[in-house]
């Protein structure tokens, strides 16, 4: 072993050329320093065992010598105890006893003694001669045990004492050998925990140097958590986390405070500082269960919790471990406040996009479809409704819903999430419908969601509608989600009553004000559009007979009110879908659709009828009808108007109050 050591440190001075730098070789192959180490007084207690291996070594060495199977030789300790004979070995010994006055005075003197004859207690010794050689420290200081050779007189010779001596010596080089080999295993055992605990903080150092280049919340963690397992494999690892965090380490897991006063966890959550316990764990083993803060500057935001068998972390291993958590902790809050800052961006380039394309269009129904693609895609949800309030009908209409089967249905105020958001006004965040709701819910139902967010769409400060996101998965929607879906939607509300404003504006420029009927504009591109779509259509051109003569005998005012009678007649007198305009002065005129001349006339013999006999004061009407249809050569809102003035003209020369076709 020291060979070992003496040859790795040789080649470690040797350059990457391969020559020496260092002072010549001889330096290294020099022990002195490993032979200048001693035992000291202090030592005696503990070196009993090496003294009998060393004794034996020696034994096994010198057992071949004339004069060791002669003796029984013995070896004592600082205090004269007996420590280990060659009796057994060699036979020699007869089991005697060994004097005790002749080892006192070799102990007290520090030099060898020679003992003729005597005594021990039990014994008379007087046919053996006893020498005894005490052995020395390496400084030379101390006596650390006795050497001593029992031999009958008869065989005594004068030379033998310096045979002792001399046997004491090897002695003595056999023990300072293996003093040395325990020394060196020592220095070596230090080293090995040196290079572990280097091991350790260089870890540590590629960790947190990782950690904090690391701006993904999610990244830190499984950092952390690789980290510590990687230093201590054996120990269990848990990270909790207090904050809303969806994490792809099975490691992680959320923090929960419900009744767990006691909870490791909590307590270092709370108390911000490393809390431990011991805990009986199978097999009767102590258990040591240490809980971490993860902490940055605002607060802690999640707890290490490390379960190991008690031995297997010291008070350093605890420090390092806090160390790492500290960092995770900051890193923690870094990669958060940068998550943060991203999804505000993402939040104002998606809203900015939104409004974009919803102020694009004034249509409403093309408002209401791509507010709802746009959230299914956004929210990644399962199901979009977005309902509008009809004050008249006092219901809630769906106005659109990627469930084909209540897409037209409509609710009364009281019903379902959406009669929740009319009377509170309030945003609804549902975890699991199934669980936790009172309210019944037809969309909740009908798609077995159980996650639901929802918002009022509010218009001049008044509910006017709201929006319902559903997922199948309960607790899908995060907090974050929620407040999101409440900034789209204002600017989805806000889109909705521009869109609501301009369909009233555009209504109220297409209609005639006096009569409450279209407008000629409006009544021409109808007419247009469907004969582009239609297979063929009919148009009723209605004029006052004599008004002049009504205006000259009751005055403008009565002749106004005489056409707004005839105006109510027409409208009441027709279906939804056909189209009736003031078509210039008291000349009115009805577009039916899909209808040729002779099924309108029923039409409008029901409009002449009804005039001249609900008029007051009475008056009758003529009539011209004209129709087209896809086969005409000519296919024009013009002619049209043109064949059906014609037929006008003839049914007001043939003495008025009638129908003519064209
Ligand atoms: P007929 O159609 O039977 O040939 O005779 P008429 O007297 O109705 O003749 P015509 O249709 O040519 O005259 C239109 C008259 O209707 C002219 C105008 O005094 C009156 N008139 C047009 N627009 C209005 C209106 O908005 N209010 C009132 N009170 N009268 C109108
Ligand atoms: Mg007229
Ligand atoms: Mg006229």
């Amino acid at each position: 072993m020291i060979e070992n050591l003496r040859d790795t440190n040789v080649e470690n001075k040797h350059d990457h050329t391969g020559q020496s730098t260092d002072p010549p070789l001889s330096v290294y192959y020099s022990d002195s320093w490993l032979q200048e180490q001693d035992i000291t007084a202090f030592d005696f207690p503990y070196i009993r065992p090496m003294l009998v291996q060393s004794f034996n070594e020696w034994l096994r060495q010198s057992e071949s010598l004339p004069f060791v199977q002669q003796a029984s030789i013995a070896l004592f300790d600082h205090e004269g105890n007996l420590a280990a004979s060659s009796g057994e070995q060699t036979g020699a010994d007869s089991g005697l006893p060994w004097d005790e006055q002749a080892v006192a005075s070799c102990l007290a003197a520090k030099a060898p003694v020679i003992w003729k004859g005597g005594r021990h207690s039990r014994v008379d010794l007087h046919s053996y001669a006893t020498i005894l050689v005490p052995v020395m420290t390496r400084s030379g200081a101390e006596l650390f045990a006795l050497f001593a050779c029992r031999i009958p007189l008869q065989s005594f010779e004068a030379y033998m004492p310096e045979l002792l001596t001399n046997g004491s010596l090897h002695f003595r080089n056999c023990f300072y050998r293996r003093f040395e080999l325990v020394f060196i295993r020592d220095v070596m055992r230090l080293q090995r925990q040196a290079d572990e605990a280097a091991r350790k903080k260089t870890i540590l150092f590629n960790a947190v140097q990782k950690i904090h280049g690391t701006i993904d919340v999610d990244s830190v963690l499984t950092e952390v958590i690789d980290s510590i397992a990687h230093i201590y494999p054996t120990v269990q690892l848990e990270l909790y986390i207090s904050q809303d965090q969806r994490s792809t380490n099975i490691h992680v897991k959320p923090l929960r405070f419900r009744n767990s006063k006691d909870d490791l966890r909590v307590r270092a959550f709370m108390e911000g500082k490393v809390v431990q316990e011991t805990v009986i764990g199978k097999n009767d083993s102590a258990l040591l269960k240490i809980a971490v803060p993860l902490s940055g500057k605002q607060g802690a935001y999640g707890v290490l919790l490390l379960t190991a068998e008690e031995q297997l972390l010291g008070d350093l291993d605890i420090q390092l471990i806090t160390m790492l958590a500290d960092t995770a902790g900051t890193a923690f809050e870094n990669a958060k406040l940068h998550e943060q800052a991203n999804l505000l961006i993402s939040e104002l380039r998606l809203i900015n996009e939104l409004t974009k394309r919803l102020n694009q269009s004034l249509s409403l129904h093309e408002i209401f479809n791509f507010a709802t693609y746009e959230l299914l895609t956004i929210f990644k949800a399962d199901y979009c409704c977005i309902l509008q309030l009809d004050k008249d009908k006092n219901n809630f209409k769906v106005m659109a819903c990627n469930l084909a089967t209540i897409s037209k249905e409509l609710f009364t105020l009281d019903y379902g999430f959406g009669g929740l958001i009319y009377s509170t006004k309030e945003p609804i965040i549902l975890p699991d419908y199934r669980a936790q709701s009172k309210v019944r819910s037809m969309l909740m139902d009908e798609t077995e969601s159980r996650s639901l967010i929802a918002t009022p769409l509010v218009v001049n400060s008044e509910v006017n509608g709201a929006i319902l996101l559903s997922h199948k998965e309960s607790n899908y929607f995060s907090y974050d989600n929620f407040k999101l879906l409440q900034t789209l939607s204002a600017h989805i509300g806000v889109a909705i009553a521009n869109a609501s404003l301009h369909a009233k504006v555009q209504l109220m420029a297409n209609r005639d004000n006096l009569t409450g009927l279209y407008a000629r504009h409006y009544l021409d591109g109808q007419i247009n559009q469907k004969q582009k779509i239609d297979f063929c259509g009919s148009l009723v051109v209605i004029d006052i007979d004599h008004f002049k003569q009504i205006n000259d005998t009751y005055g403008h005012q009565v002749g106004d009110k005489i056409l707004k009678q005839v105006c109510d007649i027409i409208r009441t007198a027709i279906r939804e879908t056909d189209i009736a305009a003031r078509w210039g002065g008291e000349e009115l005129a009805v577009y039916f659709p899909q209808l040729n001349a002779q099924q309108t006339l029923h039409a409008a013999e029901r409009i002449r009828s009804r005039v001249a006999e609900e008029t007051e004061p009475g008056v009758t009407v003529s009539c011209g009808i004209a129709d087209w249809n896809w086969e005409d050569e000519k296919v024009s809102v013009e002619s049209l108007f043109y064949k059906a003035d014609m037929a006008l003209y003839r049914a007001k020369k043939n003495g008025r109050n009638q129908i003519k076709i064209h």
